[in-house]
């Protein structure tokens, strides 16, 4: 049901200050930045190969990314697999017992439907289903 890594989600305080970092020094370029309000976050996915680094930025003192900052500092938050059929692996997953944080898909950045796992199910990592056309 994974097809390939879609895209590996960092936590940063400022795409700006990272985003030079990526640039600059990496030689990586972001291809677009979005606001996803919903989310109370920005974000700005630079490709690497065919899997993309996904920068997150708080919107909002309240959003989750600036929670997970204040929580654990900036860095690695989420990994990302992407699936042919969201709806079916989450209702292959739930059908399992596997908790999710989100038992319908929801829209994500680039026009994406995405879907978290629970990290408790996960051995400590946040996963993210993501289904999306290209
Ligand atoms: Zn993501």
């Amino acid at each position: 049901m994974i097809t390939k890594i879609d895209h590996i989600g960092i936590a940063v305080r400022s795409i700006e200050e990272a985003g030079k970092f990526y640039e600059a020094l990496l030689g990586l370029k972001i291809e677009k930045t979005e606001v996803v309000a919903e989310q109370k976050v920005k974000v700005a996915f630079l490709p690497v190969g065919d899997c993309k680094v996904e920068l997150l930025e708080s919107t909002e003192p309240d959003g989750p990314v600036a929670k997970y900052i204040a929580n654990k500092g900036e860095g690695v938050q989420h990994i990302a697999f992407r699936v042919e059929n969201i709806e079916a692996a989450l209702a292959a997953l739930k059908e399992a017992g596997v908790r999710l944080i989100d038992e319908l898909p929801r829209r994500g950045a680039g026009g994406a439907k995405i879907a978290f796992l629970h990290p408790k199910e996960t051995f400590g990592t946040l996963l993210e289903l993501c289904e999306r056309e290209e």
